[in-house]
């Protein structure tokens, strides 16, 4: 039994200190255990950016502006002398070559800084300040978030548009018929049926952009290396303006504005390299970027006449001649992502050397070699491909295999378990693999739910009961294996007296497990879950599930940190800081109940469970709770639902908020108990609770 205990400690989520406690063979303290585990709040649930829109970036000091503009003259010259030197070998050019290197690096130092001095409106020398350091840091932090919620933002609109668009083709199934979209004339000017394109009118509208002026280097909270899925992301947040374009720049209105007096526009600010003219690209730090223009638009794509040094190409030009930085963005072909497209920001280059050739047709373009700016971080425009290399191909494949499938079978994709951390590697134990809820003996669940009318699949919201009840709308849409448009109060889902297949659009959350997860042992929180593809924001993940039990009949607490209580009601009003989801149920749940002020019923996970009770919890985290009710309307005994947040890249660890309040967990004593928080997360709270 004592041994029991101990791996059950040691099994524990996100309670680094008993982990270690237990890895160094000591038997951990008893500690009082929390009151409640989990909560069904969702903390991160974007907050729209529907403010002010973002102010015009103050004017830079003068300093930042003389650096910009001296330093480029610095950097023409040692190109021009690597050019010349390279056609000697001896030792004096190859020390030539190493200094240069070393001028280079300082030069592109500084260029990084100057451009987000301009962009930020603040001097180098400032930064230099630790103090100010500190303040920079912070809001770096916030920076990275406002990013995340631009993008959640996006795809509640996006997803929007989706949904309205499958209505609009069930309801006229011959115009749906045509292909895909690629960028003909004729698929441009389809493109007002995009939903990708209809979300960015969308947010400029609602000045949700998060960037609307276009500036020279970094983006604020958008790191080297970030991945996006869609040039609309990339859109919204102001990484590059133009959603087919490969040049972004600013025009030369820009111009007119004081911290930009002694730049020449149109001025280059990010391109999208597409992958397409894979000779250009050979040595990633360095590209030769062909001009825009002369293309064969309505077919082959061919050049048809000669480019002209206007527009995009005159903007890299008078990049090179400013050496300003541009962005660069790498677009990838990718079989494990479900858009079957993923774009990476590569950093900061440099336009080194500008020319005009004849190309294979006998027409004009215009040819830029850009560089990459020393002193960033390592290049990983490989990542896509680099982390498919460490996605595993067979189970078997696994380092630290320590389990085959944990659910034994039942769900319908086979979940390992690795473990390289402990040596020996042991494997999760004390507990039993269920995929469907468990109901405690002395419950019984209400059965008097009327189901909808609709045969095949739920199609018409108009007459569909189930949609009716969830504001006349579906709340998924079916792209992508099915998502939900956004984390709603409540999810009303098709059950067993409905005349719907279980195919049906509002069964999303019915049909099984979609992706391949991993249990893995993490270095500090225990077990975690990572998936081996991306996950679409919005996509099921699996419910909690474990015994349904009344939360007063939980004895053994004091060893058990796997209860979920189910909050639900409690989050519809808002109780204890939980933000409100949007849906109206008023109608359809009493919120007036005197015991809502806490959770009647739990799910016990302690001694049976699923995938589910090996998440952790995250201060920033990439997964929601979503409570949906089907086979019965009872608030309080809901079915809790883990969804995507974010789209979600391979091999991410899978976490969602825990949701404790702070000084809500209080031991027998009556004293309250701190655990502090090891998520890791940019914005950590610091304790759990
Ligand atoms: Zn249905
Ligand atoms: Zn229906
Ligand atoms: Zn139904």
């Amino acid at each position: 039994m004592v041994s029991d205990a101990r791996e059950r400690v040691r099994d524990t989520l996100s309670v680094a200190p008993t982990a270690a406690l237990a890895g160094a063979g000591l038997t951990p303290v008893a500690t009082s255990p929390p009151a409640r585990r989990c909560s069904a709040r969702f903390q991160g649930k974007p907050r729209p950016y529907f403010g002010p829109k973002r102010p015009v970036t103050a004017p830079a000091k003068e300093t930042g502006n003389k650096k910009a503009k001296l330093d480029p003259g610095l950097a023409q010259a040692s190109v021009s002398e690597v050019n010349d030197a390279s056609g000697e070998s001896s030792a004096n050019a190859e020390a030539l070559k190493r200094e240069i290197g070393k001028m280079r690096a300082k030069v592109d130092l500084a260029l990084i800084q100057a451009s987000q001095s301009v962009a930020n409106g603040v001097s180098v020398e400032g930064s230099a300040n630790e103090e100010d350091g500190c303040s920079q840091n912070r809001s770096a932090k916030s920076d990275n978030l406002k990013v995340k919620q631009t993008l959640r933002v996006f795809n509640k609109h996006y997803l929007n548009f989706v949904q309205e668009e499958e209505q609009r083709v069930k309801q006229a199934p011959k115009l749906s018929k045509k292909k895909g979209f690629g960028g003909t004339e004729e698929e441009v000017k389809r493109a007002s049926k995009r939903p990708d394109l209809k979300a960015i009118t969308k947010m400029i509208e609602n000045g949700s952009v998060l960037y609307n002026e276009k500036r020279i280097g970094h983006i604020p909270g958008i790191d080297v290396g970030q991945q996006f899925y869609s040039r609309a992301e990339m859109v919204v947040l102001g990484l590059h303006s133009h959603w087919l374009n490969g040049i972004d720049y600013m025009g030369i209105a820009y111009g007119k504005q004081d911290q930009y007096k002694s730049y020449t526009f149109p001025l280059a600010v990010c391109i999208v390299l597409s992958g397409m003219y894979e000779d250009d690209t050979d040595n990633a730090e360095e590209i030769l970027y062909t001009g825009q223009g002369g293309h064969d638009l309505l077919g082959n794509k061919q050049q048809i006449r000669d480019q002209k040094l206007e527009r995009g190409n005159l903007a890299l030009k008078n990049g090179y001649e400013c050496s300003t930085p541009v962005r660069v963005v790498r677009g990838h072909e990718s079989r494990n992502s479900y858009c079957g497209k993923v774009y990476t920001y590569d950093g900061l280059y440099k336009v080194v050397k500008y020319w005009a050739e004849k190309g294979v047709r006998g027409y004009t373009v215009y040819k830029y070699k850009l560089r990459r700016l020393k002193g960033q971080p390592r290049l990983t425009t490989n990542l896509v491909n680099f982390a498919r290399g460490q996605i595993p191909m067979t189970i078997s494949d696994l380092r630290g295999l320590v389990c085959e499938d944990i659910s034994g079978g039942q769900e319908n994709i086979p979940i390992p378990v690795t473990n390289v951390i402990d040596d020996p590697p042991v494997a999760p134990t004390g507990f039993i693999y269920q995929k469907s809820m468990q109901i405690a003996k002395k419950l019984k669940l209400p059965t008097n739910v009327l189901g909808c009318d609709c045969k095949g699949d739920c199609t018409n919201p108009k007459t569909c009961a189930c949609a009716a009840l969830n504001g006349n709308d579906f709340p998924y849409v079916q792209r992508d294996g099915g998502r939900l448009i956004e984390a709603k109060a409540v999810v009303f889902e098709c059950g067993p007296n409905c005349g719907c297949n279980l195919s049906c659009v509002n069964r999303i959350s019915q049909q099984g497990l979609k992706y391949h997860l991993e249990v893995f042992r993490t270095p500090s929180k225990g077990w975690g879950v990572r998936s081996w593809d991306t996950i679409p924001s919005g996509a099921p993940i699996c419910e909690y599930t474990g015994i349904l039990t009344r939360t007063d009949e939980i004895d053994n607490v004091a060893e058990n940190n796997y209860i979920f209580e189910i909050d639900c009601l409690q989050t519809m009003k808002g109780l204890d800081g939980r933000e409100i989801r949007p849906g109206d149920v008023s109608s359809l749940i009493n919120l007036d109940d005197k015991r809502a002020e806490s959770a009647e019923y739990c799910i016990d996970a302690g001694s049976v469970g699923n995938i589910a009770r090996f998440f952790n919890h995250s201060c920033q985290p990439n997964l929601f709770v979503q409570c949906i009710l089907s086979s019965h309307h009872d608030i309080k005994m809901a079915k809790v639902m883990l969804f995507a947040a974010d789209t979600i890249p391979p091999l991410q660890e899978l976490t969602y908020d825990y949701g404790y309040a702070l000084d809500s967990v209080v031991g027998a004593d009556g004293k309250i108990i701190k655990m502090p928080c090891h998520c890791g997360a940019m914005e950590c709270k610091k304790w759990l609770y």
